[in-house]
């Protein structure tokens, strides 16, 4: 996956932190930022952004990760206790290919309900034989 050099002036995320497009937050400290998404797949579909702008969760640093982290439950939480939603995804689309549209990571926290259809069915895979260790091997040893 290419890098996506961005400057704040290009992003639109960068600019919601700014203060310079207006968003519905709901979440806010020194490093996280979280507030609705304009395009819901449910009501109450959130986004959680860092602050600092990396294009994907790969490329935030481990503190930008250690601080997301936590930020997720709490919002998690909340969107169950405001939504009544019998479940949701956290969701991160990293790349074009993934489905990502806008290049600053987002976590999207999305309200699910029992037989709404998303993502359903999951197009599950299968390995051949040996493909499954090899891979998990593949993915050892490129592990930075
Ligand atoms: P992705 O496809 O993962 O990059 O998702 C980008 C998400 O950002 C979409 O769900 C959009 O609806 C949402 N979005 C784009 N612009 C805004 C905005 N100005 N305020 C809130 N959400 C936005
Ligand atoms: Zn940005």
């Amino acid at each position: 996956m290419k890098d996506k050099q961005m400057n704040s002036q290009e992003c639109i995320f960068c600019r919601i932190v700014a203060g310079e497009i207006p968003a519905a937050s709901v979440y806010e400290d020194e490093q996280v930022f979280a507030f609705l998404d304009i395009g819901p797949i449910h009501k109450g579909h959130t986004l959680v952004i860092p602050k600092e702008h990396a294009a994907t969760v790969d490329q935030c640093s481990p503190d930008i990760l250690s601080a997301i982290g936590p930020v997720l439950g709490r919002i998690g939480k909340a969107v169950v206790a405001s939504t009544g939603c019998d479940g949701y995804n956290c969701l991160c689309n990293n790349g074009r290919a993934a489905g990502q549209l806008v290049d600053h990571v987002h976590f999207h926290i999305i309200p699910r309900f029992d037989g709404d259809g998303f993502l359903k069915p999951w197009p599950a895979g299968k390995y051949e034989d040996g493909g499954l260790e090899a891979m998990a091997e593949a993915i050892r040893k490129n592990i930075g």
